[in-house]
């Protein structure tokens, strides 16, 4: 699944050409151009990675890092900051703030996909990977095949891309809407109730390799993927 990157950068410049580049490098791009901007995106759609520029209009980088870490919905969202040249103070004060990394203007673009890279290998482990496991199951993004206690497991595209979001947030429980915008996109109108259609393939598919539902359904609040092992 594509790792989605909100960068907040008002100079415009800078920000296409974060754009463009982190686009190429595979990632989902959306850009915002100021703090308040940025806070009403990650509400409507949780980035997997936020490249936050440390001098904004309207709410700055630290306030947007500052309001994100307070929030338990987007405190774990994983923020790196760009500073200017000198604001050595200042950058101290941007880790004091949860920034996961900060990076020195000017860059390069192969230094900062490194670090967004290195981040999300550490924060997210299983973002960046080809491949990801938990419990007796293992998805292999290349190849586009699952396999369940090493049988193969025949998914259509939906619960591929379902399972997947769930198997890199083992345990964490997902409503309806929260897996319809990460798996179906937030701009694409679709019921609630379809994705209780697609957990159901899902889960039927998986237990035929194995006779136990590593799907949980909680009850008024959504889904969870729970695999012993
Ligand atoms: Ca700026």
């Amino acid at each position: 699944m594509t790792p989605y990157v909100l960068v907040v950068e008002d100079e415009d410049a800078l920000a296409t050409l974060l754009h463009y580049n982190l686009d190429k490098e595979g990632y989902r791009v959306s850009l915002a151009s100021d703090g308040e901007e940025a806070l009403m995106q990650v509400d409507e759609q949780m980035p997997d990675l936020i490249v936050l520029d440390w001098m904004l209009p309207k709410v700055s980088g630290i306030e947007v890092c500052r309001r994100l870490r307070n929030r338990a919905e987007t405190r774990n969202i994983p923020i790196i900051m760009l500073t200017a040249r000198g604001e050595e103070s200042d950058r101290i004060r941007g880790l004091d703030t949860g920034a996961d990394d900060y990076i020195v203007k000017p860059f390069s673009m192969t230094e900062l996909t490194a670090r967004i890279r290195a981040v999300l290998r550490r924060i997210r482990p299983g973002l960046a990977d080809d491949r990801i496991r938990h419990g007796d199951i293992v998805i292999d993004r290349v190849a586009h095949r699952v396999k369940r206690a090493g049988k193969e497991i025949h998914l259509g595209p939906t619960e591929f891309r379902l399972l997947d979001y769930l198997m890199q947030h083992p345990g964490r429980v997902f409503s309806r809407e929260q897996l319809l915008d990460a798996v179906w996109g937030s701009d694409v109108y679709v019921e609630a109730r379809t994705v209780d259609v697609h957990i159901g393939r899902l889960r039927k598919a998986l237990n035929q390799a194995v006779d136990d539902d590593p799907i949980r359904t909680v009850r008024s609040a959504g889904y969870s993927l729970d695999v012993e092992g």
